[in-house]
């Protein structure tokens, strides 16, 4: 099948080409973005295989299935930037990857805690100066603390088990309760419930109209004074905005995203030369108890190498009318 793999980032290829054996399918890299201006890059093509910062909204699926593109294959597992609805309506099969390596996302989350609660980057940065002060470096133990999780799904899972290893408590707040997570331990609460008793909230639910900006002025006001927040979901489900005003009031004491809201415009590319335009995303950056990183907690050579070995598969899945295990329905 010849396929239009959208977006594609510098280590994408290898990693494509390895899995894609004795080229069964003709794969083309795009470094454009897909959206309803780039659409005429589709022309010729079965399959559109598209990434986090490609968006398929009604406009650009009718221009797809005018084109003749039958499949559209995420290479994550959030599709809320894909118009579904319209893509069943023009008969393209909607495809992405429900599960990835859970671990790289729920490991990345941890990281976020510990950098923010350990200060290690600023220790980093301080050591190499010859500062061996202690001073402004203290953190808390993880032992004991209450940590919510809101969206006990497969990522979510992974982060409560490692969590429960530092000897935290952990409450969670989902559409579903996980007997597993249950029997492990695990108590579920209602969201303001979760908000008032966390000491450290960690977001793993999937963007979707009731979850966005569920993170907004009321959310911030009902928290435990100083809790973390961490985000390694999708951007919108936190309303910077108003993330900020929570910042300069300590009611968020620590904020730790690898996602962001408007990320489409400046993440996944180095704009080190280029003058940001985003003024709530530069003030966010401006706080020192905000620690940002650019939408990064998939990125593992494991997490990598399923990327494309699901994508591969769910192309001959397609292509051999096999049953579609992976289809958004
Ligand atoms: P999943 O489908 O296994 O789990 C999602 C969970 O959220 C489910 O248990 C679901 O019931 C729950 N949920 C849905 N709506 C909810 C709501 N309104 N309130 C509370 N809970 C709700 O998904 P997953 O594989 O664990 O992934 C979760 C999200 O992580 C994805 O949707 C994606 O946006 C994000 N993600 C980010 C990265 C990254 O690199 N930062 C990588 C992969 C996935």
């Amino acid at each position: 099948m010849k396929i239009a793999v959208f977006g594609t980032q510098f280590y994408e290829e290898e990693y494509f080409n390895k899995y894609n054996s004795g080229n069964q399918h003709e794969l083309v890299f795009f470094k454009e973005s897909l959206n309803s201006k780039t659409t005429h890059l589709a022309k010729g093509f079965q399959a559109v295989c598209v990434f986090v910062t490609d968006t398929l909204d009604k406009n650009c699926i009718e221009k797809l299935a005018k084109l003749g593109v039958k499949l559209i294959d995420l290479r994550s597992a959030g599709y809320n930037n894909v118009d579904v609805k319209s893509a069943k309506t023009n008969n393209i099969k909607v495809l992405r990857l429900p599960t990835y390596s859970p671990q790289a996302i729920a490991e990345h989350a941890i990281a976020l805690i510990l950098t923010l609660n350990r200060k290690t980057h600023k220790a980093y940065n301080q050591v190499r100066e010859n500062n061996f002060s202690l001073q402004n470096l203290m953190g808390f133990n993880l032992h004991g603390k209450t940590i919510g999780v809101v969206g006990t799904g497969k990522i979510g899972r992974a982060f409560c088990c490692i969590m429960l290893g530092f000897g935290c408590k952990i409450i969670a707040f989902d559409l579903k309760e996980n007997e597993d997570l249950k029997r492990k331990g695990i108590q579920y609460k209602t969201f303001d419930e979760l908000l008032s008793k966390s000491d450290i909230i960690s977001v793993h639910c999937p963007l979707t109209k009731e979850t966005n900006h569920l993170f907004d002025t009321k959310a911030f006001d009902k928290l435990k004074k100083g809790a973390m927040i961490i985000n390694t979901s999708r951007g919108a489900i936190i309303n910077a905005e108003e993330a900020i005003i929570a910042l300069k009031k300590e009611q968020i004491r620590y904020l730790g995203l690898d996602v962001y809201e408007k990320e489409s415009t400046i993440f996944f590319k180095d704009c080190s030369q280029t003058v940001i335009q985003d003024d709530v995303f530069e003030r966010l950056l401006s706080f020192n108890n905000v620690l940002i990183t650019p939408h990064q907690a998939f990125y593992t050579d494991e997490a990598i190498s399923e990327i494309a070995e699901i994508s591969i598969k769910n192309f001959t899945d397609f292509e051999n009318n096999l049953a579609l295990e992976n289809e958004v329905k």
